[in-house]
């Protein structure tokens, strides 16, 4: 049993409850979803069919994994890897044919990113690029555990938040380093191996990055081994690369083969389709929900169609019965506007969804009165939240019934007792 296991915030019952598959992948007692993917088996040529047959295949596909994913969570043995394609192929499949013809989030750019002359919103071709990768302390205690969460960085993004608490690497698309699916799957490999309780595939934002993010993953459900090469070559954006951690294969391996949770860590701009794709593929989610339904996403993020979007997607996950937790920032003069309505749809679509409603909002990128960037027009968010509105927002969720205190007060570990008493 690895550290994580062993942490007291797994006593919350509804925490337990809501994150049982993510721990049981964490702690190799279960294959992750790639790996389950990878036993189901296609029949197509998915090179020379037509996009709406690997579409039709892909439900086809999903059904049946569906089936094998519940027995494989009652105990039962994971069938062979198929001998040859599979689900696992057939979603990096249909991610490059996406590609094309760019879908990957609601802006629908609908441009070519593998001939790269046009661009849409998210202002990238078909490279994807990583700042850094590391052993990230501080996420929340249930992904970082006691050894980290292994998390990639992205570059870019399809929001414009102006107060982007990651705006080096969302409005810098030329970020970090270039990489390639097989060293992305060798950053995932080695972080695993280190004892980083999962992967976090992060930006800037992820979704744009979706055809890299699968082909790697493709790679890891089918023994990938890296080169030395392509070790050194990822090693460049190792941001914890002066700390030394023992390489443990058996602590990222279920019956033999690579075995990591893989985490979706994401503004949840995703259209549907990509869900369709990272469903069979993402072992636990973590959704940003920010704004409210009124224009302040428009206003603050340049961002249309925000909460039908992310309210959408959010149902999604909680229909398919998929384990995730959902975080949501508390903005200075947006309580009203963002944070009661978006605690209050949680409260009354998903109510044992565990939230993070979180404090560390502080003025960044475009709102930031320290920065050449800032705009004067943006003086209303350019502070931290007060006390009092960050107290109206945890004592919101709790008049609601919120699961919010274990993952927005863990660090004062006022999971052990009634954290708004310390209020
Ligand atoms: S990922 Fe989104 S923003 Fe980028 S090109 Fe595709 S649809 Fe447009």
């Amino acid at each position: 049993m690895s550290g994580l296991a062993q942490l007291g915030i797994w006593n919350d019952p509804a925490l337990h409850d809501a994150l049982s598959w993510y721990l049981a992948v964490a702690e190799n007692q279960r294959p992750a979803k790639f790996r389950i993917a990878a036993t189901v088996a296609t029949e197509l040529d998915l090179s020379t069919c037509g996009e709406d047959a690997l579409w039709t295949e892909l439900e086809r596909l999903t059904t049946i994994f569906l089936e094998r994913w519940q027995t494989i969570r009652e105990g039962a043995p994971l069938p062979p890897e198929a001998d040859g394609p599979s689900l696992l192929e057939l979603c990096r499949e249909l991610a490059y044919r996406m590609l094309a013809h760019c879908n990957f989030c609601p802006w629908n750019c609908c441009v070519d990113r593998l001939a790269g002359a046009k661009v849409g919103a998210c202002k990238l071709a078909a490279g994807s690029r990583v700042s850094s990768h590391f052993h990230h302390t501080g996420e929340e205690l249930f992904y970082r555990g006691t050894d980290g969460s292994g998390t990639i960085f992205f570059t870019s993004c399809n929001m414009r938040c102006l107060f982007c608490q990651n705006g080096d690497i969302s409005t810098d698309k030329d970020n970090g380093e270039e990489t390639d699916p097989r060293t992305l799957a060798t950053m995932a490999w080695t972080l695993r191996r280190e004892g980083c309780h999962n992967i976090n595939w992060v930006g800037g934002e992820v979704i744009i990055h979706l055809h890299s993010i699968v082909d790697a993953i493709a790679l890891l459900g089918r023994d990938f081994v890296p080169t030395s090469a392509e070790i050194r070559r990822a090693r460049r954006t190792k941001a914890d690369g002066f700390f030394w951690f023992d390489e443990v294969s058996e602590a990222a391996t279920y019956d033999g083969k690579f075995n990591a949770p893989i985490l979706w860590n994401s503004n949840f701009f995703i259209a549907p389709e990509a869900m369709k794709i990272l469903r069979v593929l993402t072992d636990v989610w973590l959704p940003d929900f920010k704004f409210g339904p009124g224009r302040c996403a428009i206003t603050l993020a340049r961002t249309p169609r925000y909460w039908e979007t992310v309210t959408r997607d959010i149902s999604l996950i909680a229909e398919w019965g998929e384990d995730f937790t959902i975080r949501h920032l508390v903005m200075p003069n947006h309580v009203e506007c963002c944070t009661y309505p978006v605690l209050e749809w949680i409260a009354d679509h998903i109510p044992a969804a565990p939230v993070n409603v979180m404090a560390q909002f502080h003025p960044d990128n475009f709102c930031d009165p320290a920065s050449t960037k800032y705009r004067g027009k943006y003086a209303e968010i350019a502070r931290r939240p007060t006390g009092a509105e960050l107290e109206n927002s945890w004592r919101r969720a709790s008049e609601l019934g919120l699961n919010f205190e274990t993952a927005s007060f863990e660090r004062r570990g006022a999971f052990a007792g009634p954290a708004l008493m310390e209020l």
